[in-house]
């Protein structure tokens, strides 16, 4: 009985994008559906190992292809594990990848542009890509040890029929009923690779054969497909006798050289070898930012062949990002998304490692287990970090980009692999005020200026607010470079730090002043103006008692009135609202509000505060100072209403109204 059923309303909407506006690299399909065969395989191969009857005597692993020109279709067909009824409900039925809602925003946001399939494959809708050059899909697919087969189609339409029958041979077979011919999209356009758009070539023998060198070479199973072969009638010698009979015979070709990519030497590896790998590997449809192809002997034997994607993985903050890295031993597939082999500050990475001495035997589960691969994981942290120093020396444009993309995730390396962060911080990049570019921290501490004994930053929300931030101004004067940290996790990354390069990193905002150049001398002057503006500071500390935890000269500003700073050991306001942020509950801290002794307003308003010791208009400007100062640092006024009145109340009495 065969049942109908709708697709999820994603997958619809899916498939209506991709059928629509997809018009380039269309060949993709091949490698989605044949990296689907290959992993089916991988899979079966591995149950295998502990229950080698599923095989039912077939141990003779390949993936088929048929193209048939007359037909118009072509059909990929695999020996793997198949798929159950409902197998074939959850896993073809829908799009279950939690990124699909977004994948169709994205896709509808770029237009359908070509730029658009390389996210296709980021969120994981291979199968479906089928649709892309064909009018009606059909899977037929018995799962290894079941007693039933299964039989789905569609016409992507939003709808599918799916039906059980008799058990038949293990496996899965797809079969695209390809679109008419159709003429190029703009009369003789071609694709990248030169060839006319024309989507009925995919039941072409020649075509599916390139399309497969060019990207499933490496499939470790055969991929094969008949082809006609002319046989001459030949004399005893072998030679053809001229006249003789010919006989047409159906033959068998591999089609790849099938040999895992890992296990060969990496100086005979081309990149586009690797880059086609990735790309299976990851599903990603751009080329990868980088390769690390390694083999580690002596205690632990085992290769890893890892990949820094170009773009950072659109899952890389959500709470369960897909990570992790596909484990073999022995060639053998054991698992994939394996996430104990990578650190969670490298968890972008895509690749492989497999082992020579981890048991067969072992699961996913029993991994984690596993003492080799704790060693395994820290290995590999030690050969990407030396392997990005070594990136940041001779290329550093192409490190800077790799860092804007994965920067963020990579400091993340200071809150969970704290013992390695003097490596970490030779891998860094910052902004500073030095300049507009990413810096160093090496480099900013070779530009420490005589008698500077501290690394300065300063953390907030927004670059451009930081740059501006009263709290820098005497370290501009001073001619002090101080890092400019808009990153929440650049909090944990300081805190972790401590120092760099014997210099203690502090906070430009928090306690007072100290490690800066001629700070003797400042600390002399500072002392002789508090007791010039001691009645202000003790007014204005009585009037923002509630609010701040005291009134102080600055030695920070030389522009500004007002700016606040934190305690030696408080939190910065930085971290207190990104504590808010993720609902914790954090004690008020109060900090402390600092004046500019310099600064004409605060001089009128010391004036003000000797002349008449019950002025009212001072609480006002009290409140007026603290909100500046909160403006300036971007942090939201209690009451901003409020802010706006006395404002305007002030600047009409200065207008003379
Ligand atoms: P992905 O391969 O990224 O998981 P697909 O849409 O290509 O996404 O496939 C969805 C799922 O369908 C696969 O994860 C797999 O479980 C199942 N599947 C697809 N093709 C096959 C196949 N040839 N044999 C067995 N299972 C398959």
């Amino acid at each position: 009985m065969s049942e109908t059923r709708q697709f999820q309303a994603y997958t619809k909407k899916l498939l209506d994008l991709m059928i629509h506006s997809i018009y380039a690299h269309k060949d993709v399909f091949v490698r989605e559906l044949i990296s689907n065969a290959s992993d089916a395989i991988d899979k079966v191969r591995f149950e295998a190992l502990t229950n080698s009857e599923l095989l039912e005597g077939d141990g003779d692993f390949k993936i088929k292809l048929f193209p048939n020109a007359e037909k118009h279709t072509l059909s990929i067909s695999d020996n793997g594990i198949g798929m159950t009824y409902d197998e074939v409900i959850e896993h073809i039925g829908t799009i279950a990848r939690s990124g699909s809602e977004a994948f169709a925003e994205k896709l509808k946001a770029a237009g359908g542009d070509a730029a658009t399939p390389d996210l296709i494959g980021q969120f994981g809708v291979g199968f479906y890509s089928a649709f892309m050059v064909a009018k009606k899909v059909t899977l037929h697919t018995c799962k290894a040890g079941a007693d039933h087969s299964v039989r789905w189609e569609s016409l992507g339409d939003g709808e599918y029929t799916i039906e059980k029958g008799d058990k038949t041979r293990r496996g899965t077979t797809i079969t695209l009923y390809l679109r008419d011919k159709e003429a190029p999209r703009v009369e003789g356009e071609e694709d990248e690779d030169h060839e006319v758009f024309n989507q009925d070539s995919y039941s072409d023998t020649w075509t599916i054969k390139r399309i497969v060198k060019k990207y499933s070479d490496f499939i470790a199973f055969p991929i094969v497909m008949d082809v006609e072969k002319h046989e001459h009638e030949r004399d005893e010698e072998g030679n053809v006798v001229e006249g003789g009979k010919s006989e047409t015979k159906i033959v068998e070709e591999q089609i790849n050289s099938g040999k895992a990519l890992w296990t060969r030497q990496s100086s005979s590896i081309e990149k586009e070898e690797y880059s086609a790998f990735y790309k299976h590997l990851s599903r990603d449809w751009t080329d990868p930012a980088d390769t690390l192809h390694f083999h580690v002997e002596g205690a632990q034997e085992w290769t890893a062949l890892l990949f820094v994607p170009e773009k950072a993985p659109f899952d890389l903050y959500s709470r369960e990002p897909k990570r992790g890295l596909q484990l073999y031993i022995k060639r053998v597939f054991i698992g994939e998304d394996i996430k104990e082999l990578v650190p969670e500050h490298f968890r972008f990475l895509k690749g492989l490692v497999d082992s020579a001495d981890l048991p067969l035997n072992v699961s996913r589960e029993t991994v984690q287990q596993d003492r080799q691969v704790p060693l395994i994981r820290k290995r590999i942290a030690t050969k990407v970090t030396s392997h990005f120093k070594d990136m940041l020396s001779k290329d550093r444009a192409g490190y800077e980009k790799l860092w804007v993309e994965l920067g963020q995730c990579i400091k993340e390396g200071f809150h969970y692999e704290p013992a390695s962060k003097d490596k970490l911080a030779d891998i860094v990049l910052v902004r500073s005020t030095h300049g507009p570019g990413w810096t160093t921290l090496a480099e900013v501490a070779a530009r420490k200026q005589e008698g500077q004994t501290a690394i300065y930053y300063l953390t907030g929300d927004k670059l451009d607010v930081l740059q501006n931030a009263p709290q820098l101004e005497v370290f501009r004067k001073r001619d002090v470079e101080v890092l400019l940290l808009p990153d929440p996790v650049d909090e944990i990354m300081v805190a972790a730090l401590e120092k760099y390069a014997d210099l203690p990193i502090k906070s430009a905002a928090k306690g007072e002043l100290d490690g800066l150049p001629e700070s003797a001398e400042a600390a002399e002057h500072k002392k002789e103006q508090e007791g010039t503006y001691k009645p202000l500071v003790e007014r204005l500390s009585k009037l923002l008692a509630d609010q701040v935890k005291e009134v102080r000269i600055s030695e920070r500003l030389t522009d500004s009135a007002v700016c606040l700073v934190s305690e030696e050991n408080g939190l910065s306001a930085q971290y207190e609202r990104m504590l808010q942020a993720m609902g914790q509950d954090v004690p008020v801290q109060k900090r402390v509000l600092e004046v500019n002794p310099d600064h004409g307003l605060i001089q009128a308003l010391a004036a003000l505060a000797e002349r008449d010791k019950s002025d009212e208009r001072l609480g006002d400007y009290a409140e007026m100072l603290l909100d500046q100062a909160l403006l300036a640092e971007g942090a939201p006024l209690k009451n901003p209403a409020k802010f706006a009145q006395r404002i305007a109340g002030v600047m009409a009495a200065a207008v003379g109204h």
